[in-house]
């Protein structure tokens, strides 16, 4: 091998131009190198970012939602609250509806719908009054039709249980709860209203005193715990204690009820066999009338 240890120049090479080739591949490296780092770091910097505005974004999110879930929250206490509000005013009124500076007349129908309703309805209107009908779930099953005709005619559905057998409804307290829903329901299904609730019940036989009488009261608070009133009456045609009476011996049982009552709650009835009942009506309003009385329903008293 022969070596040509001429100045810069090593077998024809020529070492300036070497020197050059290699610093120009190291610039090109570096360059490279540092494309990379800035890339690199302008992606990482990038999704960084991106990172960090999604994660505020799911924080303000999460923020809106809980914001949302608090004022619900605060909605639906605050309905609950005004629920519990308005029953105890009704309650309230329910209990003081005897005491009256002013005459009034709630005239109530128990037992029904039956064909006798229709009649009723129709003497109300001839005297364009409302009154209120305690309702039988059964019965409400048997002409769902009526109950329309009741709730268009403008007086107060209410609800008198289902059954009227003593020995069903009061078996228990529980039973008498099942009782009023299950006509609630009847009803609700009758008006084609889910919504539709009476809010108030009339024992059948009264809520008070007989062989039931302990479970009665015990009936009572659950029905109380569960927002639903109760009334009973301080005046009465005594329809249901004979068989066929007399419009005279109605009328006689009712201005003998009614003495020295400014507010009266007539108990009547518009069951099937009721006839004399509502034959009578005219006579009863008049008499009422002339008497002084103003004709109310429980939706002056029940606003819920
Ligand atoms: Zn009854």
């Amino acid at each position: 091998m022969k070596w040509n240890f001429s100045r810069n120049q090593y077998k024809g090479y020529n070492i300036y131009s070497m020197k050059k080739y290699v610093d120009k591949k190291r610039i090109i490296f570096t360059v490279i190198c540092i494309l990379i780092i800035i890339i690199s770091l302008a992606m990482i910097t990038f999704y960084s970012l991106d990172t960090i505005i999604k994660l505020k974004r799911s924080q303000e999110f999460v923020a809106q939602l809980t914001q949302n879930q608090n004022q619900i929250q605060e909605q639906i206490r605050k309905a609950e609250e005004e629920k519990i509000e308005k029953f105890n005013k009704s309650k309230e009124n329910i209990e003081n509806i005897y005491s009256s500076e002013t005459k009034k007349a709630y005239l109530t129908f128990d037992d029904g719908p039956s064909k006798n309703t229709k009649t009723i309805l129709d003497t109300l209107n001839n005297y364009n009054i409302k009154a209120t009908f305690f309702v039988l779930g059964s019965r409400v099953d048997a002409m769902p039709e009526m109950l329309k005709e009741i709730k268009n005619q403008g007086s107060y559905i209410a609800n008198h249980g289902y059954s009227h057998v003593y020995q069903e409804i009061y078996s228990s307290k529980e039973a008498v709860l099942a009782e009023y829903n299950k006509t609630e329901t009847a009803i609700q299904n009758a008006l084609g209203d889910a919504n539709f609730s009476t809010h108030l019940f009339r024992f059948p036989g009264g809520s008070k005193g007989g062989t039931y009488a302990e479970l009665k009261n015990e009936a009572k608070a659950l029905l109380t715990e569960n927002q639903i009133l109760t009334v009973d009456w301080n005046a009465l045609t005594g329809d249901s204690e004979t068989t066929n009476p007399t419009p005279e011996l109605l009328m006689q049982n009712l201005k003998r009820t009614i003495k020295g009552k400014n507010s009266i709650v007539v108990l009547m009835h518009d069951a099937g066999n009721k006839k004399a009942t509502a034959d009578t009506l005219p006579q009863v309003i008049e008499y009422l009338k002339n008497e002084g009385y103003e004709f109310k329903t429980f939706y002056d008293e029940i606003q819920m």
